[in-house]
């Protein structure tokens, strides 16, 4: 770990489209809040040449330059971890990085998006009955989502994706770390007998309009986590509160997976609802 007291630490984002990204300002203002110099570059692969292939190179810079470490999203996510020395034992579960740390040349990727969704869920839906959830999308996000499902313990777990061979990935892969849980894939989105429902495909973002399923099968009885937050308000998230039913949107855990990410770069304890009132700030 740098030595936080005299020097900046310098820390990052690679992504592709990442220019509206909050992770900058998110991390800047807690770094402030505990009078630490911190700098941190957007690497956004859409504008530099060789795009995702310069994955790579990036890393080896950025450890070159003394960076402390960098946050990892879409679509190198999956793909860093061949540029990798060592995983934590979550981000080898998940098979997905989203935090890299340099370490006297060493380079070790964690995972922050399971920790992110499950303190969420924990803070914004306390005592909420998670004895059988219905998890939409079975993508990069998805995985994490269901490792936190389980963490804080779900029992049965339904996967529907419309790529039913990567909800079948999810489901055996978490079954062969959680024996003693049932994780079905559901063919259709069987909403009827779940106690909630955690939406983690891109629909609802502006570029992905729409519904997941058929909001008329909701029951007020249940809940419903978005991790969408582009925009934070879904047309899924507004038609489950016209319902009646609880509902967590997914700007909570975007700024959950930030703190653990900035816990992990600096080693100082982030102050999360600071960090989530400065988030809901900036509109
Ligand atoms: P991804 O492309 O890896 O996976 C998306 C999955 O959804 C795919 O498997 C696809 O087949 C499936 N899908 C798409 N439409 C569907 C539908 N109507 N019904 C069922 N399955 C469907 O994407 P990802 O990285 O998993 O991200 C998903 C969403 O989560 C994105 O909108 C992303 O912005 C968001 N996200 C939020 C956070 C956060 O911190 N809140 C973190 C990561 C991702």
């Amino acid at each position: 770990m740098q030595d936080t007291r005299t020097r900046t630490v310098r820390v990052g984002l690679i992504g592709a489209g990442i220019q509206a990204s909050r992770s900058p300002a998110l991390h800047r203002a807690e770094a402030v809040a505990h009078g630490l110099a911190l700098a941190y570059d957007l690497f956004d692969l859409d504008g530099i040449d060789g795009g995702a292939a310069a994955l790579q190179r990036l890393l080896q810079t950025a450890a070159g330059e003394g960076y402390a470490g960098l946050n990892i999203t879409h679509p190198c996510k999956q793909q860093v971890l061949d540029h990798l020395d060592e995983l934590s034992a979550e981000a080898e579960a998940l098979g997905a990085v989203n935090t890299v740390l340099f370490r006297d040349g060493w380079r070790v990727g964690h995972n922050t998006d399971w920790w992110g969704f499950a303190e969420n869920m924990r803070r914004g839906l306390p005592g909420a009955a998670l004895h059988q959830v219905l998890l939409l999308g079975a993508g990069g996000a998805g995985v994490a989502v269901a490792h936190a499902l389980m963490m804080l313990g779900t029992e049965r777990l339904l996967v529907c994706d419309l790529d039913h061979a990567r909800a079948g990935r999810l489901a055996s892969g978490l079954s062969a770390r959680f024996p003693a849980r049932t994780i079905v894939v559901a063919d259709a989105p069987a909403v009827a007998t779940v106690d909630g429902i955690v939406h983690a495909t891109p629909t609802g973002m502006a570029d992905h309009p729409g519904l997941p399923l058929d909001p008329d099968c909701l029951d007020p009885r249940q809940w419903l986590a978005e991790i969408v937050y582009f925009p934070l308000e879904t047309a899924l998230l507004r038609e489950a509160r016209r319902r009646g039913l609880r509902t967590l949107d997914g700007g909570g855990m975007a700024v959950f997976q930030a703190a653990g990410a900035f816990r992990l770069f600096t080693g100082m304890e982030p102050d999360a609802e600071r960090m989530l009132r400065h988030f809901r700030s900036m509109g």
